[in-house]
């Protein structure tokens, strides 16, 4: 298993011996319909968990206007595919034309991982890594969906686009997440997505 750390869970009594135990990190794997607020709740999420370690993606598509330029690493079709044969991905997949992969994590030892990605590179996440939590965020309706689209600036083809592509991603992200989240309040889904993380970490440290 290539993401194993130790981790030193209390030595706060003096004199006592530190009391070590060993787990894998958590993969929480965040996916749902383009527009209805990954990257801005990841972005909050590693903000309040420091113990949580953002993956960052490799992508073949252009920068959008006013993306930050650390959104994703932003490469050639020849660097992408020279990454596939080196083995270098954890998963990757095409979406709408453009490839998009996660790169074999490396997370500073004693953190949780979480990655922000499309559903059939979830799957393919969880078959190699079932222990994986998978989370589908819906948008609380399609017409909030193509709102946000817009307020971000996406051209009205793109917003199109990605609200097709979402009645086709949603039945599936639905059927294979561990957990299903509405993102109306973006208060009350970050607090959702803390409690899972709590309650999965409580859960193996004590089993
Ligand atoms: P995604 O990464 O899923 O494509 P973004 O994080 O880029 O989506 O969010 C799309 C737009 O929606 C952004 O302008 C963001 O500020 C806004 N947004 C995100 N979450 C909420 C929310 N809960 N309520 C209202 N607007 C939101
Ligand atoms: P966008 O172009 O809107 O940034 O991303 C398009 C889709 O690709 C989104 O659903 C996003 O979650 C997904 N995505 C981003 N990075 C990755 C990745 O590394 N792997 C996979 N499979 N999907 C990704």
């Amino acid at each position: 298993m290539p993401f194993h750390h130790q981790r030193a869970v209390g030595n706060t009594l003096r004199g006592c011996a530190t009391l070590s135990t060993s787990r894998d990190p958590i993969i929480l794997v965040l996916s749902g319909p383009g527009g209805v607020g990954k990257g801005t709740i990841v972005q909050a999420l590693v903000k309040r968990d420091p113990q949580l370690w953002l993956s960052r993606s490799w992508t073949t598509r252009d920068r959008r206007e006013n993306e930050d330029p650390n959104a994703y690493v932003f490469v050639s079709r020849e660097d992408f595919q020279d990454r596939i044969a080196a083995n270098g991905f954890l998963e990757w997949t095409s979406f709408l034309g453009n490839y998009y992969g996660t790169p074999s994590p490396e997370p500073v030892a004693g953190n949780d991982i979480v990655l922000e990605i499309e559903v059939d590179g979830a799957q393919q996440v969880k078959t190699s890594h079932p222990d994986a939590v998978l989370v589908f965020v819906l948008p609380p309706s399609r017409l909030e969906q193509q709102r946000r689209l817009r307020g971000r600036g996406d051209p009205e083809q793109k917003v199109e686009e990605r609200l097709r592509k979402a009645e086709e991603e949603e039945p599936v992200g639905i059927a294979i997440a561990d957990h299903v989240v509405v993102n109306d309040d973006l208060e009350l889904t970050l607090q959702e997505l803390l409690r899972v993380l709590h309650h999965e970490r409580n859960r193996r440290t004590t089993r």
